[in-house]
């Protein structure tokens, strides 16, 4: 056996253990949305900088700014200037459990039925003990890595990463490498691992019809003058096709993207029970898409809320104004500027009843983005995926807006982004009854173990060519 594939052997051994660690961590419940949190947030920080330097990282610190929760940060650079830095991302912090039906306790780790089940297992404390697991074989065997390392682990991207920008400004040094893993990313199986390449953009906007200085009597002026309620109705009916999906903004999708993308384990049954389908209800229909080319590469549109009278607060009246807040997913190349400016154009022609519509644009979206995952660093990927999962990870695109992703995106646009992570289909991150499955988490410590020898032979930093 290779020194690598030993290695390897010893992390998948004392992924077990790292069960222990996971369990610690994750009774902290930093809720970095609570601000009653705070105090358990910081302390996790701590405690992580503690152990990253027990694990024989150095200079393991708190990077910190006014106002915002800090990020823990550590580095090991001793392969030297001839060798590669990659950067690891994670975050620590956790979303909130208030209202949620837990069939366990969620800050406490249960294991049942070859699953992790805890608030933050898989999103995102296993993506990064992966690491921790597989930095401290390679240590255990060999003494050092076989490239140079830098953790950074962000203690608010449950919150947007309101302070990540912030913090790259701050702390450059904390993010300068030749690639990046950012590990809070899905696979799209339990046995397929994937790599992510796209993202959506969030745009949010709030449609305004108002009609009247005041609510008015129904029996009196209903079929005399407009109502705001039904006019905003129909405006919204304008935005969706006949299977309730957005119409404007489609995307043509690349014919071998979309021949690929049918390999994506999308089928009825896994959509049925992965979002929660009651009996009789069937996913929407691919009309010549596949449901990956739907969800990651198509804009799409969610009513986040209205104001339309509530139960309770009924009365035989037109309402003077009615909204809705809509939340539009950007699909990767896309900008929301140039969405925003479709779905306003539609929502402001030939208004039912010639009402004033008012469209605007809140704060707190984030951009698409569109990666081409190839060259050596991802070749090196491949490799340590095909020797820890028996397959090489497929490309992947994921329907949500991560604005760290963006973010680093953006900044590190000419480096190597590595995506990945220990989520599958079953995770339920953001929900009740959140788990990590652990045969992915060991095989993720394994191509871990990989992939720091991979990306060593493959990437020559520009200072020792
Ligand atoms: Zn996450």
């Amino acid at each position: 056996m290779t020194d690598v594939f030993r290695i390897a052997a010893l992390a998948e051994n004392s992924a077990e253990d790292s069960f222990t660690r996971l369990a610690r961590y994750l009774s902290y419940a930093p809720i970095s949305s609570d601000p009653e949190s705070a105090g358990k947030v910081l302390e996790l920080a701590h405690v992580l900088a503690g152990d990253l330097a027990s694990l024989g990282m150095t200079r393991a610190r708190l990077l910190e700014l006014p106002g915002a929760h800090p990020c823990v940060a550590a580095e090991w650079l001793s392969a030297g200037p001839n060798a590669p830095t990659l950067l690891i991302y994670g975050h620590f912090d956790v979303q909130p459990v208030a209202g949620e039906a837990w069939d366990t306790a969620p800050h406490t780790l249960v294991r049942k039925g070859g699953r992790l089940y805890g608030r933050g297992a898989a999103d995102d404390m296993g993506g990064w003990l992966s690491h921790l697991v597989a930095i401290e074989a390679w240590f255990k065997e060999t003494g050092s890595l076989p490239c140079n390392v830098k953790l950074l682990l962000e203690g608010e991207e449950e919150i947007g990463s309101p302070n990540l920008e912030a913090f790259m400004e701050a702390y450059p040094d904390a993010f300068t490498a030749d690639a990046m893993v950012l590990t809070d990313c899905e696979n799209p199986s339990v046995d397929i691992p994937g790599l992510t390449v796209s993202l959506r953009g969030l745009l949010e906007i709030e449609v305004r019809v108002a009609s009247a200085k005041s609510d008015v009597h129904s029996g009196l002026w209903g079929n005399v003058v407009p109502d705001s309620a039904t006019t905003l109705i129909a405006l919204l009916a304008r935005l969706v096709d006949v299977d309730g999906r957005l119409r404007l903004g489609r995307r043509d999708v690349d014919p071998v993207w979309l021949a690929h993308s049918h390999d994506v384990p999308l089928t009825p049954d896994v959509i049925r029970s992965g979002a929660r389908l009651l009996d009789g209800i069937a996913p929407l229909p691919d009309r010549g898409l596949s449901p990956a080319a739907w969800a990651w590469r198509q804009p799409a549109v969610t009513v986040l809320s209205t104001t339309f009278p509530s139960p309770g607060r009924e009365k035989n009246a037109i309402r003077q104004s009615t909204s809705a807040m809509l939340s539009l997913r950007v699909a990767p190349g896309q900008t929301s500027a140039e969405l925003f400016e479709l779905v306003k154009a539609e929502l402001d022609r030939n208004v039912p009843g010639g009402l004033a519509v008012t469209i605007s644009e809140l704060p707190g979206g984030s951009s698409s983005w569109d990666y081409v995952a190839a060259g050596p660093a991802f070749e090196a990927a491949d490799r340590a995926y095909l020797a820890a999962w028996g397959r090489t990870p497929l490309r992947i695109g994921v329907g949500g807006s991560i604005p760290f992703v963006a973010m680093f995106g953006k900044r590190f646009a000419r480096l190597p982004l590595v995506l990945n992570g220990v989520i599958d289909p079953e995770t339920g991150a953001h929900g009740p009854n959140e788990s990590m499955h652990i045969g992915v988490y060991t095989k993720t410590v394994k191509a871990n173990v990989h992939l720091y020898a991979e990306l060593a032979k493959a990437l020559i930093p520009p200072t020792a060519r």
